[in-house]
């Protein structure tokens, strides 16, 4: 970052704080200059985001998965992973309801194709939040670690994409992998706590 950008980002961030848009900023202006920046999914000073790129099903996506919010099997092995985010609108909007439908393999790089291992869906709450628990998902050949997700708005379009593990040794040689489509990944004593921000464009 220049000098200059430096300049015009502190500029549009005060622009921000000036403008009518500082009541929900409150908040973040209490806990410190490091809180000031948006959330990755609406990372740019003018709060404009950019929409979370959309990726291939793969051949294993089945309809129909249950609602739940918990993929968890008992007995099965498997890192618990917490997955939560946003599902927000380009303009940074909440989007209430959205649907997300969620499938990936188990530990050992297995899909289950029969029933309904590991999939499910669930819907965000009214400020666009979700939050999944799982396991994180195995490795199988030719991939990379990662996780299928159908993320719609009500009455919109179904974004299907994947989510990415940070630091994997086989992520570069995977063609699908992209860095945008990580997950923020911090690791707990019992489990990994993951976040991401799903951007439609509705
Ligand atoms: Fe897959």
């Amino acid at each position: 970052m220049t000098n200059a950008d430096r300049a015009g980002s502190a500029q549009a961030r005060r622009r921000l704080l000036g403008a009518g848009l500082a009541l929900p900023l409150l908040g973040w202006r209490a806990v410190g200059a490091q809180a000031l920046r948006p959330t990755p999914a609406c990372g740019a000073a003018d709060a404009a985001a950019i929409q979370t790129p959309a990726q291939t099903a793969g051949p294993y996506y089945t309809p129909n998965s249950p609602q739940r919010a918990s993929l968890i099997e008992p007995g099965a092995p498997g890192t618990r992973l917490v997955l939560a985010g946003r599902v927000v609108t380009t303009a940074c909007r909440p989007v209430s309801g959205a649907l997300l439908d969620v499938w990936h393999c188990d530990a050992a790089g297995h899909y289950d194709n029969q029933g309904y291992r590991f999939r499910g869906h669930l819907f965000a709450d009214g400020s666009g939040r979700y939050r999944l628990e799982t396991i994180v998902p195995g490795l199988y050949p030719g991939r990379t670690r990662h996780i299928h997700i159908r993320v719609q708005a009500p009455g919109g379009q179904p974004l299907t994409t994947q989510l990415y593990f940070p630091r994997e040794g086989s992520n570069a040689g995977d063609g699908l992998w992209q860095r945008a489509l990580e997950i923020a990944l911090t690791p707990r004593s019992d489990r990994q706590d993951g976040h991401f921000d799903f951007v439609l464009a509705v």
